[in-house]
């Protein structure tokens, strides 16, 4: 089987989640081939392994990740050129869709990104207009480049022993037009990454406040869950942008949903209904959101989410 280019998503060593889904993916549909950029790969490699990676492209040298993402560009391109893959697979991050985008480009290739699904061929699922119609759609040209959003495929463990090639490539000009000056971690803290989280429960205007958030947060960490805000709850302050779902926020597709007291707008909608199962706890049985769900709670957040917490928290 032909080999399928999986870019590694990694911060500095430390592999994300949907890097173990794109490789899980890519062994359904080839031999599933890791793309390593940076420096950190002895810490990692056991991970890559342990997901089947059949071989691993490593570039370690630290030029690459000194700028932003032209570099990682210029060497997938490479790859693609000398080890004609059957695909390239990057994570459906902001930097993932950049660098699909480009690699796009630069090998005269099609593009598929977003996507939640893929079937034999290489048909990408898409979820469009709020998650009202489904299309699918095929790469013509080049080497399919896909962008997979993260939770859309489950990561299964496969233990491998990949053979290692270290690879490098000689940056243009051009691939160092823009330098990373500074790298600030963000304070993390005990739940799991938004984006990257099998359980989300998000916040609306309904929450009513700032401080009721905390309703919110215990929920989500009776669930060991992420927390999420639509926009109304963000941009009333109550709780930060950068937690914010919805199409001008992040999109989310975990396991479970919890939408609490947020009415369902197409916005909104947009960033997560491709989550697998959707709960809503709202007081209007009319609400948008109901049309969406899996299970509908109708009643007030206030006394229904307290009680969930509880009932979680007395199973544990
Ligand atoms: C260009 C554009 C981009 C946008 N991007 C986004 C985006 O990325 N994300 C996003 O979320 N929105 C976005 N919006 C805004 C979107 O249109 C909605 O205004 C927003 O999602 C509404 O947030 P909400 O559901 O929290 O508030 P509302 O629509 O006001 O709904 C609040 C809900 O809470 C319920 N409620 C009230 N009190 C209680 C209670 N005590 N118990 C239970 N339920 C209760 C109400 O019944 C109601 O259904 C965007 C809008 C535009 C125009």
């Amino acid at each position: 089987m032909a080999e399928i280019l999986v870019l590694v998503d990694h911060v500095d060593g430390e592999v994300k989640k949907v890097t173990f889904e794109l490789l899980t993916l890519a062994r359904a549909y080839g031999d599933a081939a890791a793309v390593w950029v940076g420096p950190g790969y002895e810490g990692a490699k056991d991970k890559l392994a342990e997901y089947g990676a059949g071989k691993v492209y490593v570039a370690a040298d630290e030029e690459l990740t000194s700028y932003v993402v032209a570099p990682k560009v210029e060497l997938l391109a490479q790859l693609v050129a000398d080890k004609s893959p059957a695909a390239v697979f990057v994570a459906a991050t902001g930097e993932g869709k950049e660098i699909a985008g480009r690699l796009a480009v630069r090998t005269e290739s099609g593009v598929l990104t977003d996507v939640v699904g893929l079937q034999e061929g290489f048909v990408g699922e898409h979820s469009i207009f709020g998650g009202a119609i489904v299309t699918h759609a095929k790469v013509t040209k080049g080497t399919p480049i896909i962008a997979v959003r993260p939770n859309s495929a489950a990561a299964e463990a496969s233990p491998s022993t990949p053979e290692e090639e270290q690879v490098s490539v000689t940056l243009s000009d051009a691939a160092k037009g823009a330098r990373v000056v500074e790298k600030v971690v963000q304070e993390k803290g005990e739940r799991p990454e938004l984006t990257e989280a099998a359980i989300v429960v998000s916040g609306g205007r309904g929450v009513g406040g700032a401080d009721n958030f905390k309703l919110i947060e215990e929920l989500a960490d009776s669930l060991g869950a992420a927390v999420g805000a639509s926009r109304a709850a963000t941009d009333a302050g109550w709780y930060p942008h950068t937690f914010q779902v919805g199409q001008t926020g992040k999109t989310v597709s975990p396991q479970l949903y919890i939408a609490v007291g947020i009415s369902g707008a197409i916005q909104h909608r947009a960033g997560m209904q491709t989550s697998k199962t959707i709960v809503a706890i709202n007081k209007d049985a009319e609400a948008p959101i109901f049309e969406l769900v899996d299970y509908g709670v109708v009643g007030d957040l206030f006394q229904v989410a307290p009680q969930l917490t509880e009932e979680i928290n007395k199973r544990k």
